[in-house]
């Protein structure tokens, strides 16, 4: 199976951590994202463990939580020792209505309006990750109006193609994301932030893009960022305690996605760290981290109920799920490839090559195109793997179809984290 934690019962079903997927779609409906905890709790403990070894004690991940927000989540990576990073008013309010201690939170975002900054000054957010020069003066003096010197860190584009897609990649010199170093900007912004008595700048942040499973880049950031945190201490005399390297680790998908080592992935941007501190004569800084896809994506699945299968002779053949783009928007959005399987005849061969079409009125609602999967009939459970980031957090109503709730599973038992959308609830709001 793609994750270790998935495998096959005596019933020939899917297990999700050990649980039959087949029971958990009768228990709960389809369709239903499952995320397995354990294996959430077991990647937040890899990324402490490593970066404990290779970056010292003060070094710290930070869940970026917008892969799968929701009070659970919160709740559980507060238990794993992890910091979070939210990007909107929304995530902080899901976050502190969770409990997440403010002091843990850094708030991330090109463009946070002035409602979005004072929500994060009155709740004590405790590290606001500003973005230019306009958000710096925003901030500067709405911190100021409340007495109070708020932490800060810079986003700094390093100025790096990884080789993600498009959309996911944050880090280059025109990107819409932070101030490049290129430019000499980035050095402006600094030197700014130092003559700012209601701010205190901890430290510098970059992210260069999402599902990168060539480490070079990561490493490069690294080496970027270090090297000039020892031009910023020669002329500005800027001393940096944090640096932020941001996320973006790639995760399996399919089978053809490598596997990523992310401790030793971590041990290659200390070593850079530790050299080019070491060469600019410079301490070197608490390193952060802020993984999202890689804690999350690969614990979680959808589960679908089959509808219709329609073949067309010649062409392809269209297996139509109870679920879709208002759930999972990643195909239509980036192409994104996934795995599925039918859930209650996963061991049986995968022969066809089918085309997983969800059930919205437009042709660009799939799950996926030439996907290998058993013969699929209609009421079977159709499972898709690697759905745990990006999915519910990106899900709609579009078509007015409720969303789906999600159920964590851990140590043989189910919790439900978020409770299915109903038909109220999607008129909830309506007015007339
Ligand atoms: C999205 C994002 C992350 C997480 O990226 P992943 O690819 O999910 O690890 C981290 N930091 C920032 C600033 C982000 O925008």
């Amino acid at each position: 199976m793609l994750h270790p934690n998935l495998s096959l019962n005596e019933k020939g079903h899917l297990t999700i951590g050990g649980m039959d997927a087949v029971e958990l779609a009768a228990q709960y409906g389809t369709p239903a994202y499952i995320i397995d905890e354990d294996m959430v709790r077991q990647n937040c403990r890899t990324y402490r463990s490593a970066m404990a070894k290779y970056f010292g004690g003060n070094s710290r991940p930070l869940y970026a939580s917008k892969a799968l927000s929701c009070t659970g989540m919160y709740h559980l990576v507060r238990e794993e020792g992890l910091g979070i990073d939210c990007v909107s008013g929304g995530e902080l309010f899901t976050a502190k209505t969770a409990g997440f201690p403010a002091g843990r939170i850094y708030f991330h975002g090109n463009n946070k309006t002035d409602r979005d900054l004072c929500d994060a000054l009155d709740m004590g957010v405790g590290t606001i990750v500003v973005d230019h020069e306009d958000e710096l003066r925003a901030l500067a003096a709405l911190a100021a109006e409340r007495g109070i010197r708020q932490r800060i860190l810079l986003r700094i584009s390093p100025g790096i193609d990884p080789h993600t897609h498009r959309a996911i990649s944050t880090g280059s010199v025109d990107s819409k994301f932070g101030r490049a170093i290129e430019t000499g900007q980035a050095r402006a912004i600094v030197a700014e932030a130092l003559s700012l008595p209601s701010l205190e700048l901890v430290g510098l942040h970059c992210h260069i893009g999402s599902q990168i499973f060539d480490i070079d880049p990561f490493v490069d950031a690294a080496r970027i960022m270090t090297a000039f945190l020892g031009e910023l201490k020669r002329d500005l005399g800027f001393d940096c305690r944090k640096l932020n390297l941001g996320g973006g680790f790639g995760v399996r998908y399919t089978e053809f996605d490598p596997v990523i080592d992310y401790a030793d992935a971590i041990r290659r941007m200390a070593e850079v760290v530790h050299t080019l501190c070491a060469e600019n004569k410079i301490h070197v800084p608490d390193i952060l981290l802020e993984p999202g896809r890689s804690l999350v994506a690969a614990a979680g699945t959808t589960l679908y109920t089959v509808g219709s299968v329609k073949e067309i002779p010649g062409f392809k053949c269209y297996v139509s799920v109870d679920g879709g783009m208002p759930d999972n928007p990643r195909y239509a959005l980036y192409g994104s490839r996934y795995t599925a399987l039918i859930a209650n005849r996963a061991g049986e061969e995968k022969t066809e090559t089918v085309t997983i079409a969800g059930r919205c009125c437009e042709s660009g609602d799939l799950i996926g195109e030439e996907m290998p999967l058993q013969p699929a009939r209609r009421g079977d459970i159709l499972a898709v793997l690697s759905t745990g980031a990006y999915n519910y957090s990106m899900a709609s109503n579009y078509n007015r179809i409720p969303r789906p709730p999600v159920i964590f599973v851990a140590g043989g038992r189910t919790t439900l984290a978020v409770r299915r959308e109903t038909y109220r609830d999607i008129v909830a709001l309506d007015q007339l």
